[in-house]
Formats: structure tokens, sequence, C-alpha cells
């Protein structure tokens, strides 16, 4: 195995994010809390500090740190909001928004991926996170309204239940379109409906599920 120092190769990674537009110190120092190494296989240690998409299994991906970046930005957290989180994964982007909620609700609808990210990041030391083994198109009613939702799955149209468990005031991110490629949708809900704005082209895989896409589509 390639020899990897984290603290050499994370900051290389920050500079990569600053350079894709990641002006938020407090997120890049987020990166540096979360080391990306101990959320993929030992196999591919040395190239978690790369600034792309790793599979960790079932045919999922932890996502590229660009986009994991550009999310958090774009929810534009202080640090007090209710964070509902779609696509748990690995449980990196989960430990990146930890940094900056009060609470943290995640939903993942892999059970082997929620349980490992769940001891993960419970070994990690994490206490503001509740995970849930799910389908997350139907977001999480127990809970809600959110402040802020991060969907990390590609919908082929804005989940009406994510919709309704957003409040007023509140924002969601969330990659819409086709199963190809995806707009990265910015939707702010205000008293007198939803105002949307896009923040460029992505790619996903997709969101399974009563509210997303169907397996066999
Ligand atoms: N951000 C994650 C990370 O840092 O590791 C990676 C998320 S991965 C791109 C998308 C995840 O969404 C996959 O783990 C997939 O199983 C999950 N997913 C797909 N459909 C889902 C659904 N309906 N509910 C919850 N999770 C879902």
């Amino acid at each position: 195995m390639e020899f990897l120092n984290p603290h050499v190769a994370c900051e290389k990674l920050i500079k990569a994010l600053r350079g894709n537009g990641i002006s938020d110190e407090r997120i890049l120092d987020a990166f540096r809390k979360v080391p990306r190494h101990l959320f993929v296989d030992g196999a591919m240690y040395a190239q978690a500090y790369d600034d792309n998409a790793l599979p960790i299994g079932f045919g999922q991906t932890i996502s590229q740190p660009t986009i994991v970046a550009l999310m958090t930005q774009l929810l534009g957290l202080r640090k007090d909001e209710k964070v509902l989180e779609i696509g748990t994964g690995s449980g990196f982007q989960t430990a990146i928004l930890a940094q900056f909620t009060r609470r943290i609700y995640t939903i993942e609808n892999i059970g082997d991926l929620s349980v490992a990210a769940r001891r993960r990041l419970r070994e990690m030391g994490y206490q503001n996170i509740v995970f849930r083994h799910g389908d997350g198109s139907l977001g999480w009613a127990q809970h809600a309204p959110y402040a802020r939702i991060l969907v990390a799955a590609a919908a082929p149209v804005v989940p009406e239940a994510l919709c309704e468990q957003l409040e007023v005031g509140g924002r969601m991110v969330i990659p819409v379109g086709d199963r190809k490629q995806q707009e990265l949708v910015i939707y702010d809900r205000t008293e007198k409906g939803f105002e949307k704005r896009s923040a460029g082209t992505v790619v996903f895989v997709p969101l399974l599920g009563k509210q997303g896409w169907q397996k066999e589509e």
C-alpha cells in the first residue's frame, strides 16, 4: 500500500477545494477535523484525499469532497439548525454537517451501510446524529419540520414529503434530473411557497424509494 500522510494529503485536498470555489473557512476546517481515510476501505487509503467519489460497497459511493463541501456551503448552516440528511452512505457528509448543527437526522436505505456509518461515527465520538435505516424519499415526519434538508442521491422530482417537512424559512439542497445527470437545486421555503435556484450539473446515484426512482426504472 502506498504511504499516506493524512495531514499532508488533507491540506492538498483543501487547496483543491479552494480552487473549486469553496471559500467558507469553517467548511475547510471541518475537512481537517473529519479524516476521510476512516470512511473508506483500507485498500483505498491512498486515494482517500483525492477529490473523487470512491466505492463504499453495495454499488454506492462516498461523495466527491468538492460536492460534499459545495452542498454544505449551499445549505448555509449557522450552528443551531435541525438538519435532515437523506443518503447516509459512509457517514462522511454526515460528520461534516455534524460540525455545524445542533442535531442531524440521517436516513440510509441500505441497512449494512447505515449500521456501519452509525458504528463509525459513534466510535469517533459524535453525539448529535440520529440514524435511521429506511426510505428517505419519505423524509422523517416524526422529527419534522427541518431547517435544512440535504439529499445526497438523485431524485426524478423533488419528493413531496420532503417539501412538506421543510420549515418556512428553511432550505433544501437536492440533485434532480434523470438517472445519468442532474441539476443541483436549492429550494428556499418562504411564506408564499418555494424559490428555486440551480447550482450546476452533478452526477449522483439514484434516490430509490416511494417518492424516488423505482429499482427497475
Ligand atoms: N454523502 C455520502 C457519503 O459521504 O458517504 C454518500 C451518499 S451516496 C452518494 C448516496 C446514498 O443514498 C447511498 O448510500 C444510497 O444507498 C442512499 N440512498 C438511495 N436511495 C435512498 C433512500 N430512498 N433513502 C435513503 N438513502 C438512500
